[in-house]
């Protein structure tokens, strides 16, 4: 590993300049060597071993050695070459995941008390050297001498007429294609574990809100993660007639005091003080409803900006990563460019078509009627359209509790689970074999193997009481990543195509299973009525989370516009961004100016970009459960599906569907929908 800061030179002026000669005379060299039709490869390859050398590889001589014995003028030579490299960078891969995964199970799972030992072990990635190592021994170069790197444009364009081995060549060949020093993938790894670390402690201790009487609306013991579980309780209040209209405002406040920070330190994570979130009010807890000890003491000093510290932390670590990365250089380019593969503005097309849809005053108008009030902000979670919302969250959460008591007995089911989603006995338990559930510290994910053989793990929270219903919508969430992950790392033909085009596959897909989740409780499935409203719900949850993701994607422009701002002034810029995007979007029907609350997704802040995969997410989800509609069973289709394996988000879509991706296929049936649902009365 460098010892010094790495100088920030573009890439390209750092090749040595004899190579200018060099290259000219080998391709010659190796055309009269291995004909003519080896040419184009020739050229490709010898180019691109130019463009990444550098001095401390060694000079022209050893340059010139190296290609000589390393270019594969013959296909068996190549063939041989590919299969070695397929067989032992998932070896590799593999073992370094599995290594990764044991050095973050403190910090991931709930194993009792974080050491400050656990936070370096869970930041280091024993991978984030790999690359660099493969450069200093040349087995990059080997790859790239004799396999293709491509462009966006090449991948849309020739993609569709490559072949399966031709696909696992670029992917191969996108391994490396950017050379980061060590010490700046470190830095991004603990950038991002100490982020992740911040929101997954960032808890409000709910019976100690109290309004301008001093009530609690909300009962001891009550712990809820920002912002996930704060939101799902906004949802879950729809039901509760009496107090759920105030439980919704405090917890907008909340919400609304994290985004701007004016939220008291204090009172992050800590049972120990009662707060008004409207007044700011902070006096020591009159109640006590849990052992953790308190430390500090009453005041309403704010949080200081530490939410917008921590965001600035992952923006500095992947910033310094662009010089190295000239196909792709900047974090905005290398989510939308390679993880995503769909261009930016091809995103934001997407997202504005549905916040700008003529469907969203209308259906504005459907949840006002239905509220008999006028529209509040933390309407944006309206989840009146559930046709599962008959059943209140308490009914609900007894009868999860009662068949998940813990962990195991989840993963006891899982065979069960499969066989109604329409698995065969056999891929059941196949599946079921290869799913590993352990008790999450945060609000539950899915973690995906990275070798054939090697398990999935599902992380899902399981309280002292049982798992309650909350715990079980995400665990089936997280199953749907789980067998995603486990068909298209086992089950797809190159190991260099495992998985799926982008972390929105693997969203769609699980949305297609926790869409799924009464049933698999055993309560009715929804009937022609019912499909209409989880349709409409769909649709006011796309709109809802484009929002979020425009805010996310408006803010990591104004990071880089702003390298130099403080974290205050980050705070004041997604302050008013999220202001921005309110009132252009959701002010209009909600009659509402100013509000902050677009600003409150804890991914905001740890999760580097992620967040427009949400509503890809569920246009994707969308084009996919109407196919799977129509096949009947969801088990052989997903299976399908998930084999295709990881190329374009558009190619990967025409063989699902025969369409590329879009946001008409949500449109259209939210119209049906409006018209079944109004049509009904
Ligand atoms: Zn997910």
């Amino acid at each position: 590993m460098p010892s010094s800061t790495p100088s920030l030179t573009a890439v390209a002026d750092i090749s040595p300049s004899w190579t200018i000669n060099c290259v000219p005379k080998l391709n010659d060299e190796l055309t009269a060597k291995y004909g003519y039709s080896q040419r184009a490869r020739i050229e490709r390859g010898v180019h691109q071993v130019a463009e990444f050398w550098r001095d401390e590889d060694g000079d022209a001589a050893a340059f010139e050695d190296f290609v000589r014995a390393n270019f594969a003028g013959d296909q068996a030579t190549l063939d041989t070459m590919f299969d070695r490299l397929e067989a032992l960078l998932e070896q590799l891969g593999g073992h370094m995941h599995e290594i990764n995964r044991e050095f973050r199970q403190q910090l991931d799972l709930e194993l009792g008390p974080v050491l400050p030992l656990d936070e370096i072990i869970g930041g280091y990635d024993p991978s984030a050297h790999v690359i660099d190592d493969f450069f200093q021994n040349k087995l990059a170069f080997v790859v790239l001498l004799n396999f293709p790197l491509t462009t966006l444009e090449e991948r849309l364009k020739d993609g569709p007429t490559w072949s399966r081995r031709q696909w696992a060549e670029v992917r191969l060949a996108q391994g490396f294609s950017k050379r980061v020093p060590a010490d700046v993938n470190l830095g991004i790894a603990q950038a991002e574990a100490q982020a992740g670390q911040y929101i997954s402690e960032y808890n409000i201790w709910m019976h100690h809100l109290v309004d301008g009487r001093g009530q609690r609306l909300f009962p001891p013991k009550m712990r809820l993660l920002s912002h996930w579980n704060l939101r799902d309780e906004i949802k879950a209040s729809y039901a509760d007639a009496s107090h759920g209209l105030a439980k919704q405002r405090m917890i907008q406040q909340v919400m609304e005091r994290i985004v701007t920070q004016t939220i008291p330190a204090v009172v992050v994570n800590n049972p120990g003080f009662d707060w008004n979130p409207f007044t700011n009010e902070v006096t020591p807890a009159t109640v006590k409803d849990s052992e953790t000890p308190v430390g500090a003491k009453a005041s309403n000093a704010p949080e200081l900006d530490t939410r917008y510290a921590m965001l600035q932390k992952t923006f500095f670590a992947s910033k310094k990563a662009d010089p190295y990365s000239p196909t792709a250089p900047t974090m905005i380019a290398r989510r939308f460019d390679e993880n995503r593969e769909i261009p930016e503005a091809r995103v934001r097309a997407m997202l504005e078509q549905v916040v700008t849809s003529p469907l969203v005053p209308q259906i504005a108008t459907l949840i006002k009627s239905r509220l008999q009030r006028p529209l509040e902000p933390f309407d944006i979670w309206y989840n009146g359209f559930r046709p599962g919302s008959q059943y209140t969250e308490a009914q609900l959460d007894e009868m999860v509790a009662k068949r998940y008591p813990t962990p195991q007995a989840y993963q006891q089911d899982i065979p069960n689970l499969l066989m109604k989603l329409g698995f065969s006995g056999e891929r059941a338990q196949y599946l079921a074999s290869n799913i590993v559930v352990d008790p999450a510290r945060g609000a539950g994910h899915a973690m995906g193997a990275e070798m054939r053989g090697a398990k999935a793990h599902l992380r899902t929270r399981v309280e002292k009481s049982g798992m309650n219903y909350k715990g079980f919508n995400v665990a089936v969430h997280e199953m749907g990543h789980n067998v995603e992950q486990t068909f298209s790392l086992n089950d797809v033909d190159h190991i260099f195509l495992k998985g799926v085009p982008n972390t929105a596959f693997t969203e769609a897909l699980a949305f297609v299973f926790q869409g799924h989740d009464l049933e698999l409780l055993g309560l009715p499935a929804p009937d022609a009525k019912s499909e209409a409203e989880k349709t409409l719900n769909d649709f006011w949850a796309t709109y809802e989370i484009s929002g979020v993701a425009l805010v996310d994607m408006a803010v990591w422009h104004w990071m880089y516009d702003h390298p130099q701002a403080s974290p205050k002034e980050l705070n004041q810029a997604t302050v008013q961004i999220s202001k921005d995007v309110w009132n252009r979007y959701y002010a209009p029907v909600f009659h509402n100016n100013d509000v902050v609350l677009l600003g409150v997704y804890s991914h905001m802040i740890d999760a580097f970009l992620y967040l427009p995969d949400y509503p890809i997410g569920h246009l994707i989800a969308f084009q996919i459960e109407e196919k799977m509609k129509q096949a009947g069973a969801i088990g052989p289709e997903f299976e399908r599906m998930a084999k295709m394996g990881d190329v374009t988000p558009d190619l990967w879509m025409e063989h699902a569907i025969g369409k590329p991706v879009g946001s008409e296929a949500l449109l259209e049936a939210t119209r049906r929908a409006l018209v079944a649902v109004n049509g009904g009365h």
